[in-house]
């Protein structure tokens, strides 16, 4: 959020941008928009202009076709007038709508390309929760979504007060009459006039701004409420996983604490809203009453003098009192105006993040003799923001075709040292090799694919199990469903009602099938298999897996990779065995290399020290058992 105050060229220039924006979002809006202004301005002054005509028919005894000529041109004239804007603002209110929808939609297009290590970064993540609540939670819709209404109010009011200028510059002429034979009195009562004209309007400018920023002050104050009440509510009570830690350790009340809490400080900030809102809508009241009651006494003066006559006085009154309506409408919505100009920078602020990781072009050598090596070289890393070093000087190198594993304490580096593999972050220092390459001169997108991950805190969507495995709508089923039998859930797959085309979960679809962890677990492997990829990663892969599941995992591991490299990650080492190459990470180094029999002759090294903790476990689980 932008803690500065913004130029004035700035809130300029931000605004057209975002004008522009939303015309290349839906150029249609504005054309239906100014076509709507162009409507309403006509229907308001068509009333004033014949109705004033009718009145003096009537009070100076015109004839009787005159008199319905001007009644049939007021009323038919209404209606036409009415019938289109019935058409055409119900064209307009919808796509008026869409404008937040299309305007999310590129802030979801954009969170997707975006460099990865944003996604880590919690002011990144508070942004866009921040965007979304500003246009989604309070009231006044804040961002892109409120410029785009405030700006054909702008208009709409602007055009409004221009006419009206015209008739005040008319009104002006006529009064001339009362004051014909004394100029001097003239020239007082518009200089009086121009004065009292410029302090009310002064006053309700200065009103209007001071209200406007508390309002926003107090809308600013919202959005950490509305994060935490976002996360009590959506992310933690609302959820299954969630759900057993309240009940078990009996959290409700200490939840209710917060959340109400919470609400209470929210119901106060809308409450000052809601005041202020009031305070400045009376200043306006006031304002429009004493002008208006000051015009009126200049109408009457005229008419006592015959300077216009009954029926001008409907004219104006009416042009007077929609120019006060339009005035006090013109300075609130560019008070408004001015105030969103944070929320919509704000959303300009996320689109313009910059993608900073550097993607070569190189095009990854498709080789069928498989001959990869990977190599890391003095590689150290800490994560952005932070002066800890999660990987230190760490080297190693290894070829395609072998099974590696990576074991280590939790926190000592491992899952950090895939996230660089796979460039979703890029070493601070040292490289990283494919083939004797750097890693950041090949093409991204082609670098990408020679990997299939499988991250321990993995998600299945609610898509159809296909498109699951596939991640893609089109794909191969045969190759779907190999996969999903590999990687253990041929039982799954029989009893499924659409086949692949059943989707996961039940959330969204009543027909869907709802799989347990485990199964989750081997849906992700499976869409690592299908990708066919010359890397498989599997961090933690057994986690969610039961013993027999596991083991299942580990005795077909060969079957299941086939040539393709495997990288194996955990901090289970005797899952780790079945790998002849095993490599031991403590606080970011890699400490230790070999195979199973190799390393536990080590005595005084960590894999023999944490081999012989976990299999204490495991034998006092056998004795015990
Ligand atoms: P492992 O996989 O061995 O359990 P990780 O690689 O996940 O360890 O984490 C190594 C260290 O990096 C930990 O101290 C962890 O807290 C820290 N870390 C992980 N992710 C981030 C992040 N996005 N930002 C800052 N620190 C992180």
């Amino acid at each position: 959020m932008a803690e500065k105050k913004l130029k004035a060229s700035e809130i300029v220039r931000i605004n057209i941008r975002g004008i522009n924006f939303i015309y290349k979002l839906i150029p249609w809006n504005y054309f239906l928009g100014f076509t709507l202004i162009t409507i309403w301005i006509l229907m308001d002054y068509w009333t004033y202009i014949f109705l004033a005509a009718l009145v003096d028919n009537i009070i100076n005894g015109a004839a009787r076709e005159v008199v319905i000529k001007n009644t049939v041109i007021l009323v038919g004239g209404h209606t036409v007038i009415f019938v289109t804007h019935w058409i055409l603002a119900h064209y307009f209110y919808y796509c008026g709508s869409n404008v937040w929808e299309l305007a999310n939609t590129q802030l979801n297009k954009k969170i997707m390309d975006m460099d990865y290590e944003y996604m880590e970064s919690k002011s990144i993540q508070n942004l866009r929760r921040d965007i979304d609540s500003m246009a989604r939670d309070n009231a006044d819709g804040g961002g892109i979504n409120k410029l785009f209404w405030n700006f054909l109010q702008l208009i709409h009011s602007g055009i409004n007060i221009f006419v009206m200028l015209f008739y005040t510059i008319y009104l002006a002429g006529k009064s001339s009459v009362v004051f014909r034979e004394e100029p001097a009195k003239a020239v007082l009562f518009v200089f009086l006039f121009i004065i009292i004209f410029i302090l009310l309007m002064g006053l309700a400018l200065y009103k209007n701004k001071t209200a406007q920023k508390n309002i926003y002050k107090k809308n600013e104050e919202m959005l950490p409420l509305f994060r935490q009440i976002h996360f009590y509510t959506e992310e933690y009570i609302s959820t299954e996983k969630c759900g057993k830690i309240i009940r078990m350790f009996r959290q409700q009340n200490l939840l209710s604490y917060y959340i109400e809490d919470l609400f209470s400080k929210l119901n106060s900030k809308i409450n000052s809203i809601g005041r202020l809102d009031e305070i400045r809508n009376a200043w306006s009241g006031i304002i429009e009453t004493v002008f208006s009651g000051l015009v009126y006494f200049i109408l009457g003066t005229m008419v006592l003098n015959n300077a216009i006559s009954i029926g001008s006085v409907c004219l104006y009154a009416g042009c007077i009192n929609r120019f006060l309506f339009y005035f006090s409408k013109f300075m609130r919505v560019s008070t408004d105006l001015d105030g969103n100009t944070k929320y919509v920078k704000m959303y300009f602020d996320f689109l313009d993040i910059p993608n900073k990781k550097y993607k070569g072009t190189l095009p990854v050598e498709k080789r069928d003799d498989n001959k990869f090596s990977i190599e890391f070289r003095n590689v150290s890393f800490r994560y952005p923001g932070s002066s800890k070093y999660v990987l230190k000087d760490f080297s190693i190198k290894f070829n395609i075709g072998e099974r590696l594993a990576v074991v280590g304490k939790n926190g000592s580096g491992k899952t950090t040292f895939i996230k660089l593999l796979c460039r979703l972050y890029d070493p601070v220092e040292g490289e990283i090799f494919l083939n004797g390459i750097d890693i950041k001169k090949y093409d991204y997108k082609e670098y990408l694919s020679l990997f299939s991950v499988v991250f321990q805190d993995f998600k299945i969507p609610a898509f159809p199990l296909g498109q699951n495995v596939a991640a893609s709508m089109e794909y191969n089923k045969e190759k779907a469903e190999d996969a999903l039998r590999r990687a253990g859930l041929s039982t799954l797959l029989e009893k499924l009602p659409y086949g692949l085309d059943t989707p996961v979960y039940t959330d969204f679809d009543k027909n869907g099938v709802d799989i347990s962890g485990g199964e989750a677990q081997k849906v992700a492997i499976a869409r690592a298999l299908y990708h066919d990829t010359p890397f498989v990663i599997l961090d933690e892969p057994t986690a969610a897996l039961d013993p027999l599941a596991e083991y299942e995992i580990y005795s077909k591991f060969d079957e299941l990779v086939g040539t393709k490299t495997a990288v194996y990650i955990s901090h289970r080492l005797s899952s780790c065995q079945f790998c002849n190459d095993i490599l031991v990470i403590d606080e970011g180094r890699a400490i230790q290399r070999g195979t199973h029999n190799s390393l536990i002759k080590e005595k005084d090294g960590l894999y023999y020290k944490l081999w012989n903790t976990q299999a204490k476990y495991y034998k006092t689980g056998n004795e015990t058992g």
